[in-house]
């Protein structure tokens, strides 16, 4: 496809539409955020617009949750791009500009859009205008795998452990401590502006923007997010990891790299031997079981969690221990229900034993329930 295919594609697509045939429910051009943790109360008030006429959507709150109908299939299925495509291709074949079928982007604009309130205005885009197959173009990657993989090993490689920052003393307060510090190398950017530099000398913008690591303007994304979570593998490798905002009032507190989340956060407590494993959202409360020699792995969200992963949960009994509230619920049950499937047994924290007053309250997590502070 051409760009100007592309753009023609994506124009007569629906993108109420699309998010409703992925089960996200847009009411009135609004919906709830693909990571309700990053809100409070789960954003029970949906944060995000979903523009028809644009054909674009956006999180008020999460920066990266933003783009046109291609980065929603992206998010929702947390797939590449060409996967994305693929399966919007799959999805609306008659749009695919390719003069073998009339388009016929009415189809869509009766269906759950409409009755949802969305606004009808499919019919009013032009048709698409059709031409002659054309020889559809591989997607060029700038680096290879393993080239990003490089990228972003030398990044961490350039941080500072977090011992005497003020990581440490953020760690501190919620009682994570240097062992675990040590055990799971946290680091921290210490000088923001040197980092910034450097990795431009070594690397170049064009291929830090590819990787994720930069911006649109061109600088390294975690000016506020100093914290980070590199996501080692069973060889103390990381390809991955997660960074986090220590001072107060900065939203989202978190950020992800770009790209697939490879595996859970401590996976090397998934060593397929027999035992119990806590699983639990985020590298907070994994570092806080972690700090209590208790066996835990995390995920970032609740939508994180992949169907891929139930292997490595093999020979173990799980006890799920997302956070206290709504969207913690209602992912413990999605999970609990493919840990089913796969025979894997499992368990939620606490669950029978809500009167006794040592049970964590409503909208706590496990780093509240072990007496860290906020
Ligand atoms: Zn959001």
């Amino acid at each position: 496809m051409t760009n100007e295919e592309l753009k023609q594609f994506k124009a007569s697509i629906s993108i109420t539409a699309v998010a409703q045939s992925l089960g996200v429910d847009v009411v009135r051009g609004k919906c709830r955020c693909f990571f309700p943790q990053r809100h409070s109360h789960g954003d029970r008030t949906p944060s995000v617009s979903v523009s028809e006429e644009r054909g674009t959507f956006r999180c008020w709150v999460c920066d990266d949750v933003r783009g046109d109908v291609i980065s929603l299939v992206q998010l929702i299925k947390d797939c590449s791009f060409t996967e994305a495509l693929d399966w919007l291709m799959e999805q609306y074949p008659f749009l695919v500009p390719n003069g073998a079928k009339r388009p016929a982007a009415q189809n869509f604009s009766t269906g759950a859009a409409s009755k949802a309130g969305a606004p009808k205005v499919v019919n009013s885009r032009p048709a698409p205008v059709l031409q002659e197959m054309p020889p559809v173009e591989e997607k060029k990657e700038l680096i290879s795998e393993d080239e990003r993989k490089r990228v972003i090993l030398s990044f961490l490689k350039h941080l500072s452990p977090v011992d005497n920052t003020p990581a440490a003393a953020w760690l501190a307060r919620r009682r994570i401590y240097k062992p675990v510090w040590d055990k799971m190398l946290l680091r921290t950017i210490t000088d923001y502006g040197e980092l910034n530099r450097k990795l431009r000398e070594e690397f170049g913008e064009e291929v830090l923007k590819y990787v994720g690591l930069y911006n649109d303007k061109g600088n390294l994304r975690y000016y506020k997010y100093p914290l980070i979570f590199p996501y080692l593998d069973a060889q103390r490798r990381a390809w991955y990891f997660q960074a986090r905002a220590i001072e107060s009032g900065i939203v989202p507190k978190e950020m992800l790299l770009r790209g697939t989340v490879p595996y859970p956060y401590n996976v090397a407590a998934l060593d397929g031997t027999p035992g119990w494993v806590y699983l639990c959202e985020g590298c907070i409360d994994t570092l806080t079981f972690i700090g209590q020699k208790i066996n835990a792995v995390g995920i970032p969200g609740v939508r994180s969690f992949k169907v891929e992963w139930l292997p490595l949960f093999k020979n173990k009994n799980v006890v799920l221990c997302l956070d206290h509230d709504e969207a913690g619920r209602s992912g413990m049950e999605y999970i609990g229900g493919l840990f089913n499937q796969a025979g894997i047994r499992n368990v939620v924290l606490g669950e029978g034993l809500e009167s006794l007053p040592t049970a964590m309250k409503e909208g706590e997590d496990i780093n509240d329930w072990f007496g860290g502070k906020k």
